[in-house]
């Protein structure tokens, strides 16, 4: 019986691990829950799962949450209670589900306990790959990636010695917006950005894949899990999302794992890896799908996917800018605050005054988070 906490259990990622979980009573337990403020959606899980303790970061929250359970479990509240249950409870799997920057500190104090990572908080990867793939070898802690395409390479890698590898080639669905102009993006809506084609994700997400700002953090993501140079990670568009990565070998011969745009695979993957379990999920109808298209991605319309190679390129501290600036313009976004367009702009401007430091330390790249974040608020005032 493994004992799972799961960090952002309200979330997309967090609701469709509790269905993993739930179809395996005999497997996993779930020990903890943590959220930031829904707490109505956090009662019905504690409820259900009976977990011996829920953190809610909104302090307020924590209080009402407090008076309605009546001591059916232990409630800690704030972001210091949050790390210190991921630091001093009893747990074998850390579900990472929390969205942005504020799942790098619960994630590393995960890591320093050489627990195994089902790691859907790919944030974490991107502003410290470096720092976090060291702490995982000093620690024989296991990150197992739960963002679809990498553990689809992850499933493809198996048994492969990835001196062998001559690529690995993320699909990349090309978001709402793959088919229309440049020229659109002055005037996209929320709602429009919101309406993805394949995934329904939460909100950051959704906005990071409509300007595909996803897939560019992807790229850093797979740099730092796979070990492998940026220039042997291709982007192909699959607008189809049933290819979920690829890998091709020096030989030329092409690995590909397939399955329904379903994030319940890759969660139960993470949480039984090296096993695989016997489920009911819906299958995949190839006939079905009819046919299979594959396109470049237009790096001209994507500014954010630029912006992503060349921060992988420059190294240092650039993609904790690039992500600190990324998330304050999709929040503004999302507020109505500024134009779709202008999200590329604003990480390109944080970019370009924020000086950069090579080898960062942890303390350097959280002052770098804070200050990029002040920076992009005050360019947007
Ligand atoms: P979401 O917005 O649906 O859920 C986020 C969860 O984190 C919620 O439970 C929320 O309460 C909690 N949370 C948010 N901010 C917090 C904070 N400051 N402190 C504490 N808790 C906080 O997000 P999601 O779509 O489930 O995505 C979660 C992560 O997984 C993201 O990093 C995303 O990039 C990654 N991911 C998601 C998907 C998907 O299908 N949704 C796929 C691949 C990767
Ligand atoms: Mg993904």
């Amino acid at each position: 019986m493994k004992k799972i906490l799961i960090l952002g259990s309200t979330g997309s990622i967090g609701v469709n691990a509790l269905d993993v979980i739930r179809k395996f009573p005999d497997r996993f337990k779930v020990v903890g829950l943590t959220v930031n403020s829904k707490i109505d959606a956090l009662e019905k899980q504690i409820k259900e799962f009976q977990p011996e303790f829920v953190v809610v970061t909104d302090e307020t929250k924590a209080k009402e949450l407090k008076s309605n359970i009546a001591g059916l479990c232990k409630v800690f509240s704030g972001y210091n209670e949050l790390l210190e249950s991921v630091t001093q409870m009893d747990y074998d799997i850390l579900v990472g589900a929390m969205v942005g920057f504020a799942g790098l500190a619960p994630t590393l104090e995960a890591i320093k306990r050489g627990k195994r990572i089902a790691l859907a908080n790919k944030e974490t990867l991107v502003v410290a790959g470096e720092i976090v793939t060291k702490l995982v070898l000093e620690h024989s802690a296991q990150i197992i990636p739960v963002d679809s395409e990498h553990s689809a390479i992850y499933q493809c890698l198996i048994g492969e010695n990835l001196n062998e590898v001559e690529k690995l080639i993320l699909t990349a669905s090309g978001g709402p917006f793959l088919n229309k102009d440049k020229s659109f993006f002055e005037t996209a809506t929320i709602d429009e950005a919101l309406n993805h084609p394949n995934w329904k994700m939460g909100s950051k997400i959704t906005i990071d894949s409509a300007t595909m700002m996803n897939k560019g953090l992807e790229v850093i993501e797979a740099k730092w899990l796979f070990g492998l140079p940026v220039e042997k990670i291709n982007i192909v568009i699959h607008p189809q999302s049933i290819i979920h990565s690829m890998v091709q070998f020096v030989d030329g011969s092409i690995k590909a794992q397939l399955g329904l745009p379903d994030m319940k695979l890759p969660i139960q993957y993470a949480l039984t890896f090296p096993e695989r379990l016997k489920n009911d999920f819906e299958r995949t109808n190839l006939p079905a799908i009819n046919n299979f298209t594959f396109f470049e991605p237009d790096f001209d319309k994507f500014e954010c996917l630029k912006l992503a190679y060349n921060v992988i390129r420059t190294g240092g501290i650039t993609p904790c800018i690039l992500n600190a600036a990324n998330e304050i313009a999709v929040d503004k976004f999302l507020k109505g605050k500024i134009k779709f367009s202008q999200i590329p702009c604003l990480i390109d401007k944080a970019l370009n005054h924020i000086e950069n430091h090579f080898e960062p330390d942890i303390e350097t790249i959280f002052e770098c988070d804070k200050i990029t974040r002040e920076f992009v608020l005050d360019a947007v005032v």
